[in-house]
């Protein structure tokens, strides 16, 4: 399940609930078009890699289903960039 983005103005990058945490990652060109944001998890100790747009970066951080083999984030997390390669 892709939950649909719609987070109102707030600029903040916080949680809006403490058991979702935000993940930075760095955004980046796919060669095939878009862009994806590359996180690093702490659940598996390795990078997940999500699409990225920019009403996601406009809203400054988005929600996702975790890529994790064993996951414990049942809530999901929310993805941020922390930096963007052009
Ligand atoms: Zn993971």
């Amino acid at each position: 399940m892709i939950a649909s983005a719609n987070f109102t103005t707030s600029p903040s990058i916080e949680p809006a609930d403490d058991s979702i945490p935000v993940l930075r990652g760095t955004v980046f060109p796919h060669p095939r078009g878009g862009l994806r944001i590359r996180v690093w998890c702490p659940n598996c100790s390795t990078h997940h890699t999500h699409g990225w747009d920019a009403e996601d970066a406009k809203a400054g951080k988005s929600h996702r289903t975790p890529h994790c083999e064993r996951n414990r984030y049942t809530g999901g997390y929310y993805v941020a960039e922390s930096e963007v390669v052009e």
